[in-house]
C-alpha cells in the first residue's frame, strides 16, 4: 500500500494550483471507477496522483530526461515532447515516489494515447483523465461520465473516436498510439 498523504503533499508544492486539482480530480475519479469495477483501490488512487506528475517539465526538459535516463523517444514524441510528460512521469513514480507496482506505472505510461490490449487500470486512468469533475471542454462530457460507470469500453472507444475527430478537425497529425488503441478497440 502506497500512502497518499505523502504522494499528495510533494504534488502539492511541485504542481500549478490548477494541475493540482485537476490532479485530485483524477484521483477521486479512478476512485469511484475502481469501486464500480473492482479495481485495486489504492492503485487507482497513486496512478491517478502520479499520472501528470512530470507535467510541469517543458517539452524540452522532458527530452532531456529521456536521453539521459535511456528512455526511448520516437518520432512522434520528438515532434510533441509534450507527449513524454506520461513515460517521463512513470520514470519519476519509480525513482522519486518509490513506486514499482508494474500496473501502476503502466497506466502512468499510457494515460495520454492509450495502447491496444489496456489493462483495467490503464482504462481508468484513461478515462479519469478525461472525465474528471473540473473538465468542461469536451463535447458529451454528460454522456460520457455516464457511460463510464456503465460500459468501460465503450467508454473509452467513445474517447478515443472523440479525441481523434478533434485531432483531425484542428488538422493535427494523428499520433499512431492513438490511432493504434482505436483500431485495436473499434473490432
Ligand atoms: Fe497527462
Ligand atoms: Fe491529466
Amino acid at each position: 500500500m502506497y500512502n497518499i498523504d505523502d504522494i499528495r503533499a510533494i504534488l502539492k508544492n511541485k504542481l500549478s494550483e490548477k494541475r493540482y486539482e485537476h490532479t485530485l480530480g483524477v484521483e477521486y475519479t479512478a476512485a469511484a471507477l475502481a469501486m464500480r469495477y473492482g479495481a485495486d483501490m489504492n492503485k487507482a488512487r497513486v496512478a491517478g496522483l502520479l499520472h501528470d506528475c512530470a507535467k510541469y517539465f517543458p517539452g524540452e526538459k522532458l527530452l532531456a530526461k529521456c536521453r539521459k535516463h535511456h528512455l526511448e523517444i520516437n518520432q512522434y514524441e520528438q515532434d510533441y515532447p509534450e507527449l513524454l510528460h506520461a513515460k517521463v512521469g512513470a520514470y519519476l513514480a519509480s525513482s522519486k515516489y518509490g513506486v514499482q507496482d508494474e500496473e501502476i506505472l503502466s497506466a502512468i505510461t499510457w494515460h495520454t494515447t492509450g495502447r491496444p490490449d489496456m489493462t483495467l487500470l490503464d482504462k481508468i486512468i484513461y478515462i479519469a483523465d478525461y472525465i474528471e469533475p473540473n473538465r468542461n471542454k469536451a463535447p458529451d462530457l454528460d454522456e460520457i461520465r455516464e457511460l463510464a460507470f456503465k460500459d468501460l469500453d465503450e467508454c473509452l472507444m467513445t474517447i478515443l473516436s472523440h479525441t481523434l475527430s478533434y485531432l483531425k478537425e484542428k488538422g493535427s497529425v494523428i499520433d499512431p498510439t492513438t490511432f493504434a488503441t482505436y483500431e485495436y478497440y473499434r473490432r
